[in-house]
């Protein structure tokens, strides 16, 4: 069993994180992708960010039907703060230790991985998958070296279909009154009207669903 294990804030989730790690799942044949929001981002504690159970919500209504894509709350429900050693080793223990886990980063993760808790140990837990992501170096070496001396040889870099979606930019546009329409899924769309998170009322031109 190959799991990929995709965390991420998702504030919300969009496009891009579904479309990217569809690719990434059929590439490197995983059987799963596991959605892990984040409870407590330690590294984004300046902004605020949105309730966790809206987060969630969004991410179970993008999700959808397709069997391949789960979503787990141990980030939420973990005390303190959201660090990916303890998550790996969390959904290991769920999963057995037949499951071999595929930990999926987007290419902007790569500049900061050194800074991440006990970075050289997430090379034990799993095998570190680098997304392309559109104005991001996925070969850069950054500080990879700092981690260990074989990080950046260990970690596989995947080149999907490009797409610039990102959560601040449908932030920015909610709060702007623009519409997002597409570059989120209409559940989640609809989601965001409905329970009025980042501050927005439903644009007037919006046509009501159903
Ligand atoms: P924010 O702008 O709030 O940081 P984001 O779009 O970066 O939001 P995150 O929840 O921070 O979304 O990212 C979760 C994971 O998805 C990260 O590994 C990130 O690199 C990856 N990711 C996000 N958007 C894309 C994209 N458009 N293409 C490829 N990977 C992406
Ligand atoms: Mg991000």
């Amino acid at each position: 069993m190959k799991i990929g294990v995709f965390g991420g804030t998702f504030d919300p989730v969009h496009q891009g994180h579904l479309t990217a790690v569809e690719e990434v799942r059929a590439a490197l044949a995983l059987d799963q992708i596991i959605f892990v929001p984040a409870g407590q981002p330690w590294l984004k504690a300046s902004r605020d960010i949105a309730p966790a159970e809206h987060r969630l919500a969004m991410v179970k209504l993008a999700i959808g039907a397709n069997r391949h894509f789960t979503l787990s709350d141990v980030e939420i429900t973990r005390q303190g703060p959201s660090y990916s050693i303890d998550t790996l080793e969390e959904l290991q223990g769920q999963h057995g230790r037949h499951a071999a886990l595929f930990l999926l980063l987007g290419a902007e993760l790569l500049e900061e991985l050194h800074m991440w808790h006990e970075p050289a140990r997430l090379f034990d837990l799993a095998t570190v998958v680098a997304i392309s992501r559109p104005g991001f170096e996925l070969c850069g070496l950054g500080d990879l070296a700092a981690i260990r001396p074989d990080a950046s040889e260990r970690i596989v870099r995947l080149a999907v279909t490009p797409v610039g979606i990102s959560s601040t930019q449908v932030r920015d546009r909610l709060s702007r009154g623009e519409s997002i329409r597409y570059l989120v899924p209409e559940a989640v769309e609809e989601y965001i009207y409905e329970r009025g998170l980042y501050g927005v009322g439903r644009p007037a031109a919006r046509d009501v669903h159903g």
